[in-house]
C-alpha cells in the first residue's frame, strides 16, 4: 500500500454569544478543528485530528511540508511517521494528526480497531469525565458551577473536572473564597460524582499547597497543573504533601520532556494528548510512566475524532483510568463525524470496527468554513 495524497481540513464554528465563555482573562469565541486525511492507492483513507491549539492553518502548512516524505511511502512502515520534537507547537500538533491518521490506516489495513493493535486485550469501553466548569464568573453567580455539576450527574457522568474561573484579581477572589465554592460543590455532589480541579498553572505555590490539602480532604481524584509548569521542584513539593495525585504535562509532546517530572516525582498522573503528540508518543510515554508507577489520563479537549484517538490509547493502557471529554465545544465536536459513537452513562464504547472506527462526512469544509484568527480574545474589566 502506498500513500497517494494528504490534506488537512481546517474547520471552525463560531460560538453563539450566549455560549461564549470567559476563563481567566480570555473570552472563547469559536471552536476550531483540523483533520489530517491520508489517501492510499488501495482505496483506504486514514483520518486523524490535530489539536486546534496548534493553529489549523499553520498545521496545514506543516502537513503540506511533510507530504513529499509521505507520498509514495507505505503507511504501515513505521519510518513513514515524522516525530514530534518539542520546538514548535504547530509542528507537533500536525504530527499528532498525521500519526493518528496513520494508525487509523494501520487498523483499516489489518481489519482491527486501533486499540487491538496497541495491546492484546484492550477495554471495550472507556469511562469519560465531564470536562468543563470553566464558564463560571466570579462577578456573576459563580454557583453556575454547581448547576453544571448537577446537569452532568443527571446525564449519567461519574466524574467531572472544573477550573478556577475568571481572573481572581478582578474580583478580589482569595483561596478562602474559592474553597468555599469548592466545599459547596462537593457537598452538593455528595459522592455521586468524582471531582477533579484544573488550576491551569494560575496559582502560587503557597496557594496551591492550601488548595491541595483541602481537595485531598474532600476526596478529589486529582489536582491538575496547580502552578506554572517550569517549577518542577514546586510540583514535587505539592505532590509529596498530599495523597491525591498532582497531574500535568498536557502541552508536552516528547517522552524526554516528562523525564525530570518522573524522576522528581512531580506528577502522579501524566496527561499527554494524541492530538498534540500522536498516539505513538502517548503509548511510549505511558509505558515509561508506568515503570515509575505513574498513570496516564490523556488531555482531550476539542473534537470527537481526537477523542476517538485518545480513547483507543486509553483502552490499551496498562492501567486505564478515565478520558477527558470537553462538554462545551458545541456542535462541531461530533458533527465532524458521520455518526457519533455510543456514550452511555458517561462510558464511551470503542467501535468494533477497523481503525479509529469513525468516518467523516463529505462537505465538512463547506459546512464549517475556517475562520481565521485565534479562538480566544483577551478581555479587561
Ligand atoms: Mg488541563
Amino acid at each position: 500500500m502506498k500513500i497517494t495524497g494528504i490534506q488537512t481540513l481546517c474547520l471552525s464554528r463560531p460560538h453563539e454569544l450566549e455560549r461564549q465563555w470567559v476563563t481567566a482573562r480570555s473570552r472563547i469565541i469559536k471552536a476550531d478543528c483540523a483533520i489530517v486525511v491520508i489517501e492510499t492507492d488501495e482505496g483506504l483513507t486514514g483520518i486523524g485530528e490535530a489539536c486546534a491549539y496548534g493553529n489549523p492553518l499553520m498545521m496545514r502548512e506543516w502537513v503540506q511540508w511533510y507530504s513529499p516524505l509521505l507520498i509514495g511511502r507505505d503507511p504501515l512502515d513505521q519510518r513513514t511517521v515524522p516525530v514530534p520534537h518539542n520546538r514548535s507547537w504547530s509542528h507537533d500538533c500536525a504530527i499528532g494528526g498525521i500519526d493518528s491518521a496513520l494508525w487509523d490506516l494501520k487498523g483499516k489495513a489489518a481489519g482491527k480497531p486501533v486499540s487491538q493493535l496497541l495491546t492484546a486485550t484492550p477495554l471495550k469501553k472507556v469511562r469519560l469525565y465531564a470536562s468543563s466548569g470553566c464558564r463560571y464568573d466570579w462577578r456573576h453567580r459563580p454557583e453556575q458551577l454547581i448547576d453544571e455539576a448537577i446537569e452532568y450527574i443527571a446525564s449519567g457522568y461519574t466524574a467531572m473536572k472544573f477550573r478556577i474561573g475568571t481572573d481572581w484579581a478582578w474580583d478580589g477572589v482569595t483561596v478562602d473564597r474559592f474553597l468555599g465554592l469548592v466545599r459547596e460543590l462537593a457537598q452538593t455532589v455528595n459522592g455521586r460524582m468524582e471531582l477533579m480541579l484544573d488550576g491551569n498553572q494560575r496559582l502560587t505555590i503557597d496557594q496551591a499547597l492550601v488548595v491541595a490539602k483541602e481537595l485531598d480532604r474532600l476526596g478529589f481524584k486529582w489536582f491538575e497543573e496547580p502552578i506554572p509548569q517550569t517549577d518542577i521542584d514546586g510540583y514535587a513539593r505539592i505532590n509529596a504533601s498530599v495523597d491525591m495525585p498532582i497531574t500535568g504535562g498536557e502541552q508536552f509532546t516528547t517522552l524526554e520532556q516528562f523525564r525530570p517530572y518522573l524522576e522528581k516525582k512531580a506528577y502522579s498522573i501524566v496527561q499527554p494528548d494524541a492530538g498534540i503528540c500522536g498516539i505513538s508518543a502517548v503509548m511510549q510515554i505511558a509505558e515509561v510512566a508506568h515503570r515509575y508507577g505513574v498513570g496516564l489520563c490523556p488531555h482531550n479537549w476539542h473534537n470527537g475524532l481526537m477523542t476517538m484517538a485518545n480513547a483507543h490509547a486509553v483502552a490499551a493502557l496498562p492501567n486505564p483510568k478515565v478520558l477527558e471529554l470537553c462538554m462545551i465545544q458545541g456542535p462541531l465536536q461530533w458533527q465532524i463525524l458521520q455518526a457519533k459513537p455510543t456514550i452511555t452513562d458517561g462510558w464511551l464504547e470503542i467501535p468494533d470496527k477497523p481503525g479509529l472506527g469513525v468516518d467523516i462526512p463529505e462537505g465538512l469544509e463547506a459546512r464549517f468554513p475556517h475562520i481565521e484568527g485565534g479562538y480566544a480574545i483577551s478581555v479587561e474589566r
